[in-house]
C-alpha cells in the first residue's frame, strides 16, 4: 500500500497503528453483514476468511488505483474508503475542497465498515481488464484484504456469494446508467438554455444559426418552398426612452407572443437579436409567406399591449419578407428579407414587403 500513496497533498498519516492479523469476533459479525455476503453460512464464510489478512491502511493511502493490475477484494472493517473517477491525488487539497463544495467532486461513493471495494478485481480474473476507478482511505482503516482467487475459489463453493456479487455488480451498473441520464439531462439543460433568449423565452440567434441551414437543407425541404419573415418593432427606441426599459421588455416579451400565437407549430421562430424577431417558414412561398406576415403585423396592431402598471401601449412591427431561391445560403436569404424590411420602415411602417428580387418558385 505504501508505494502508492499519495503525493504532495496528502495529510501525514496518524501514527502507525498495531498491524492486526486476525479478526476480532466483532470483526467476523461485521464481515457477515457484507452485501456479498448473505446468506451465505457462516462456517462457510469463516472457513475460507481465516486464511485472508487484515491490513492497517493510513488515511490517504490508494487501495486501487485506475489502470493499475490488482487482485485484492477489501472488506472494510473500519474507517471510511472512497470511489475516485480521476486521480485522488488532490483530494485533501484545498482547491478539492472548494470543488466538493461546489459539487464538482469526482468521488461517486463512500464505502463504510461492512461494504466491499474491489469487486471489479474478481471480474478482472476472467476479462482481464484493469480498474475503471480509485479508491483511498478517507480515514485511517482496518481492511480485511482477501485474495481474488481466495474469493474465487468460495464463489465456487457458495454459489450463493456469486449471486450476491451479480446484485452488488448490477446496483453499480443501475446508479451508472442513473448517473449517465442526469448527466446527459443535464447537458441538454445547458444546450437548452444557451441556445434560449431568457428574455422572451424564444430560440436566440445561436439557435438560428444552427438550426436554420439544417432545416432549409434537409431533403424534405429542398423540394419545397421556405421562406423567411424578418420582425422588427417600430420605433421600439422611444418605448424604452419614454417609459423605461422594463416596460421595452414588457412590450418585447408580449409581442413575441403574438407573433407566436399566429405560427403554426413547424414554424421556426427566434429572437434575432435587439427587438428583431425572424421567422423560417418551411414549405411556405412568397404568397402564402406575405399573407402570415400580414397576420402578424395586424395582430400586433390590432390591440395595444397591456403593462403591469394597467396602461396600454400601441406598438406596431414592419416585417420584410422573402423567399429561398432553393439555392442561395442562409445569409443571403436574410438580407433580402432584411431589405425588404427597410423599405418597410422607410414606407411608413406598420406594414409588410415581400422581396421584389426573382423568386425561382
Ligand atoms: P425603427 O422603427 O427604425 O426600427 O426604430 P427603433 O427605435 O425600433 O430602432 P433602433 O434600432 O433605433 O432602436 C432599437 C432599440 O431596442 C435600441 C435598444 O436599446 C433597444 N433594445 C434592444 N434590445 C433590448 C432589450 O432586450 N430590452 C429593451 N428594453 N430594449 C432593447
Ligand atoms: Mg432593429
Ligand atoms: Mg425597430
Amino acid at each position: 500500500m505504501k508505494d502508492h500513496a499519495l503525493e504532495g497533498s496528502a495529510p501525514l498519516p496518524s501514527n502507525d497503528a498495531p498491524p492486526q492479523v486476525r479478526l476480532t469476533p466483532e470483526q467476523r459479525a461485521l464481515v457477515m453483514r457484507a452485501d456479498l455476503l448473505q446468506g451465505v453460512a457462516p462456517d462457510a464464510v469463516h472457513r475460507w476468511l481465516t486464511d485472508a489478512p487484515v491490513r492497517w491502511i493510513p488515511r490517504g493511502d490508494i487501495l486501487i488505483q485506475m489502470g493499475v493490475a490488482h487482485n485484492t477484494l477489501f472488506i472494510l472493517l473500519s474507517g471510511e474508503l472512497s470511489v475516485w473517477l480521476e486521480s485522488p491525488n488532490a483530494a485533501f487539497t484545498a482547491d478539492a475542497q472548494r470543488a466538493a463544495a461546489a459539487g464538482a467532486r469526482k468521488q461517486i461513493a463512500r464505502i463504510g465498515p461492512g461494504e466491499t471495494a474491489g469487486e471489479q478485481s474478481l471480474i478482472s480474473l476472467v476479462d482481464g481488464q484493469l480498474p475503471i476507478a480509485w479508491a483511498i482511505a478517507n480515514e485511517d482503516c482496518y481492511v480485511l484484504a482477501v485474495p481474488s482467487a481466495m474469493f474465487w475459489q468460495s464463489m465456487q463453493a457458495e454459489p450463493k456469494i456469486a449471486l450476491n456479487l451479480l446484485r452488488v455488480l448490477s446496483a453499480r451498473v443501475r446508479k451508472a446508467n442513473a448517473g449517465f441520464s442526469e448527466a446527459l439531462a443535464q447537458q441538454q439543460r445547458l444546450v437548452q438554455d444557451a441556445e434560449t433568449d431568457a428574455l422572451t423565452g424564444l430560440y436566440n440567434r445561436r439557435w438560428m444559426d444552427r438550426y436554420y441551414p439544417r432545416a432549409l437543407l434537409c431533403k424534405h425541404s429542398t423540394q419545397r418552398p421556405a421562406s423567411i419573415l424578418m420582425i422588427d418593432l417600430d420605433h421600439f427606441k422611444r418605448v424604452n426612452d419614454e417609459h423605461g426599459h422594463a416596460v421595452g421588455d414588457q412590450v418585447l416579451f408580449q409581442a413575441a407572443r403574438r407573433i407566436e400565437f399566429a405560427l403554426r407549430p413547424g414554424d421556426l421562430c427566434a429572437r434575432y437579436g435587439g427587438e428583431e424577431f425572424c421567422v423560417l417558414l418551411p414549405a411556405v412561398d412568397l404568397r402564402l409567406a406575405t399573407g402570415i406576415a400580414q397576420r402578424i403585423c395586424a395582430s400586433v396592431a390590432r390591440q395595444p399591449f397591456a403593462l403591469s402598471s394597467g396602461e396600454t401601449l400601441p406598438v406596431s412591427v414592419s416585417i420584410g419578407v422573402a423567399c429561398w431561391d432553393q439555392q442561395e445560403p442562409l445569409d443571403a436569404l436574410l438580407q433580402a428579407a432584411d431589405r425588404a424590411l427597410y423599405q418597410a420602415k422607410r414606407q411608413g411602417r406598420n406594414q409588410v414587403i415581400a422581396s421584389p428580387r426573382p423568386v425561382l418558385i
